[in-house]
């Protein structure tokens, strides 16, 4: 079956483990974390409550294939609980792609040698830039050098599938800053690399900063340069673009994140961690403690459920598929009754024609042009599938009342 296929009748493939602790919070980031680890024993102890309580609710098999340990900063954990998690999940898991997200500021070669020896054999390094003063900026925990010693021990430690985490937007940065970071990222020949432009998330010091003009952004012609210097540095080095954000060696992307692309079911575990089973989507308690009271209850800590109507999940569909690695065209047809090529008619000749979208092996995938200005054709694509999808089910209506 092929990862594109319809989500729920596989069973539930993948994993996430929300790990909310940090050494320091960085002034834009809005992921549920704190800064007191000193719970961080008793927060293993919970997740694998929660991983047991989860198993006995779900009504489908789970059998991880990805399994993802995100957060905050997974690497303030041990690799004893990271043992610990891992024996609470379903087995097998020698065939799985394991995951873990590592900040440069809290690793040491033995602890990376020992995750590797678990059976971690993903890393993704949150590096975001190698100049710096923009580290600074950040409020990053770990300088530059720190940063390329985490490759170089990922490397030591037997890791041959890593990401780095990049962004590009800053306030002070230029495309020449942005370029050395992205040269940097080459030299060091990762097989991934996430790219992200920042985000003045509401809440945050550094939306704060920004709303009392202590910070420009950046204007959003520059952001959309800079985001083409990404793109064409990158594919030029021979990454393929697979997603808007994200790049990667050939057969290195990452599956888990191709999971959550193609809405396929996942379990997610921890304070704000968000999962879909079954078509219901759900997402804990965002406090450590509001969480750990509900699991040490017995009760499922979530917040709150939703269940997407048809017309809805196919939008969030060709929402998803279009902005990652394509729109499976048949698939669209048989789970939404309506034809995509049909749908967008002319429009599609000319966004080929302008190299912004390929048209191959039944799938609509943008090219390097089209991520540049993807977020104008999702607009145009969510609008005409939306209407196709409408009139098909106007017309499956005018079928049955003719029947009947
Ligand atoms: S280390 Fe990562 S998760 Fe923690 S505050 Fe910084 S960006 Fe957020």
């Amino acid at each position: 079956m092929s990862v594109l296929d319809s989500p729920s009748n596989n069973g539930c493939n993948s994993i996430y483990i929300h790990v909310p602790f940090c050494e320091k919070k960085c002034t834009y980031c809005d992921f549920y974390s704190i800064e007191n680890t000193e719970h961080i024993d008793a927060f293993v102890g919970d997740v694998i409550a929660e991983i047991a309580l989860r198993l006995q609710n779900i009504t489908q098999p789970v059998q991880p294939s990805t399994i993802f340990f995100g957060g905050g900063t997974p690497t303030l954990l041990t690799a004893n609980h990271i043992e610990r998690i891992l024996h609470a999940l379903p087995t097998p898991l020698a065939n799985a792609e394991i995951t873990m997200e590592a900040n440069p500021g809290t690793i040491s070669p033995e602890k990376l040698s020992e995750y590797r020896s678990l059976g971690v054999n993903r890393l993704s390094i949150g590096v975001q830039s190698f100049n710096p003063s923009e580290l600074e900026f950040l409020t990053r925990i770990h300088s530059r050098e720190q940063a390329i010693d985490a490759v170089h021990h990922a490397r030591k430690a037997g890791f041959d599938n890593v990401n780095i985490d990049v962004m590009f937007a800053l306030p002070s940065q230029t495309a020449a800053s942005l370029s050395a970071t992205l040269q940097q990222v080459l030299a060091l020949g990762t097989e991934h690399v996430s790219a992200y432009s920042l985000i003045y998330e509401h809440g945050t010091p550094l939306f704060r900063q920004m709303k009392r003009g202590l910070v420009i952004p950046t204007p959003e012609d520059v952001d959309a340069e800079l985001y083409e210097l990404v793109i064409s540095t990158l594919t030029s080095a021979g990454y393929r673009q697979y997603e808007v954000s994200n790049f990667a060696h050939p057969d290195k992307e990452c599956r888990h994140n191709l999971a959550y692309w193609h809405a396929r079911d996942h379990l997610s575990v921890g304070p704000s961690a968000h999962g879909l089973l079954n078509g219901e989507r759900y997402w804990n308690h965002r406090s450590l403690s509001s969480w750990q009271r509900l699991v040490r209850m017995g009760t499922l800590p979530q917040a709150n459920t939703e269940t997407l109507d048809e017309r809805e999940t196919m939008n969030e569909f060709v929402f998803l598929t279009l902005r990652s690695d394509g729109i499976p065209v048949d698939q669209v047809h048989r789970r939404f009754g309506f034809d995509v090529r049909t749908a967008l008619g002319a429009r599609l000749a000319d966004w080929i024609q302008d190299d912004l979208i390929a048209d191959s092996n039944g799938v609509l995938r943008l090219t390097s042009h089209g991520y540049a200005v993807c977020d104008e054709l999702t607009v145009h694509v969510l609008e005409a599938c939306d209407q196709a999808w409408e009139s098909s089910r106007a017309g499956t209506q005018t079928n049955i009342t003719a029947t009947e």
